[in-house]
């Protein structure tokens, strides 16, 4: 554009040719300051990570979590004395809320009111499912407690994958055996699903954290985002403060369904309400239930 308004001015040929090295030079003088920009920190990609915190709802003092970044996503266990409560709060909040539902271990671990055991039929996980949403109101996705049993069997994971794509959740697989084929399932019925990556605290002591926090950026760096899952305690909540508030420019925090976005283009996160699928599933189930005349 440059070129052509000044060759239509007139200019001799020794001026044409001056300007037309100019605008070479100053081009090129272009082209490096991008390729600077594109390697300096200054406008690369951040490095992502996206934090649950889990096992939420059984005691009071688990709400001192809430000082932590609203980007950190509370993933709620139901049935627990402060499911609603603290679900209700996270939203109020703006932060993102998760269901955190207990499955059977292959360890016998007590897993609280509601989980999925590997006896029940579908119907029954379908419903234990709903009724968890229920108390979890506003979660948009769901993680699994415990489940290094059940996230095995591919039965009862089915029904637990048809529950989350007609309530357009998503699913985190915790990972709590590397046999889970829950992740996988999730895929095949449609369900946005991502795995966890690190776990930052099964130790809860600050030279553990610290070791884990840095493989998580690592992991970052090198992958692009990761997700994390940490626990309620006062150590992690406090380490958490600390480190999220003051975090490498390079890194950025952000909300599992953001992670979602980043890996899937298509993802929007729109849940419908549990409890009226539930009592659309009671109503159907009645109705089937009377034989024709
Ligand atoms: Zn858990």
């Amino acid at each position: 554009m440059t070129v052509i308004c000044f060759l239509s001015s007139g200019a001799n040929a020794a001026d044409s040719s001056n300007a037309l090295n100019a605008i070479v030079t100053s081009n090129a003088t272009m082209v490096a300051q991008y390729v600077l920009s594109q390697t300096t920190g200054h406008t690369r990609k951040k490095a992502r990570i996206a934090i649950i915190i889990d096992d939420i709802g059984n005691k009071r003092a688990d709400a001192d979590a809430f000082a932590l970044s609203e980007k950190v996503t509370f993933s709620i266990l139901p049935h627990t004395p402060f499911s609603t409560q603290f679900s209700e709060f996270s939203f109020h909040q703006g932060r993102e809320v998760m269901l955190h539902m207990p499955m059977e271990s292959l360890h016998g671990e007590a897993l609280g009111e509601g989980a999925i055991l590997a006896s029940m039929y579908p119907d029954e996980v379908e419903m234990a499912m709903l009724r968890a949403l229920e108390s979890v109101p506003h979660a948009i996705g769901v993680n699994n407690h415990m489940g290094s049993k059940l996230t095995q069997i591919t039965l009862q994971m089915n029904a637990v994958m048809e529950v989350l794509n007609n309530n357009r959740l998503y699913f985190i697989d915790s990972r709590t055996t590397k046999f889970s084929k829950a992740h996988q399932i999730a895929r095949q019925h449609g369900v946005y699903s991502a795995t966890r990556h690190v776990f930052l605290d099964h130790f809860a002591n600050e030279a553990f954290l610290e070791k884990q926090f840095s493989q998580m950026l690592r992991k970052a760096r090198r992958n692009g985002s990761v997700i994390g899952i940490a626990h309620p305690y006062p150590v992690t909540i406090e380490f958490l403060k600390k480190k999220l508030d003051d975090l490498p420019d390079d890194i950025e925090l952000i909300s599992v369904s953001e992670y979602l976005n980043i890996q899937n283009e298509s993802f929007m996160s729109a849940p419908r309400l549990a409890k009226e699928n539930r009592l659309k599933q009671e109503n159907d189930s009645q109705t089937s239930a009377i034989a024709p005349e």
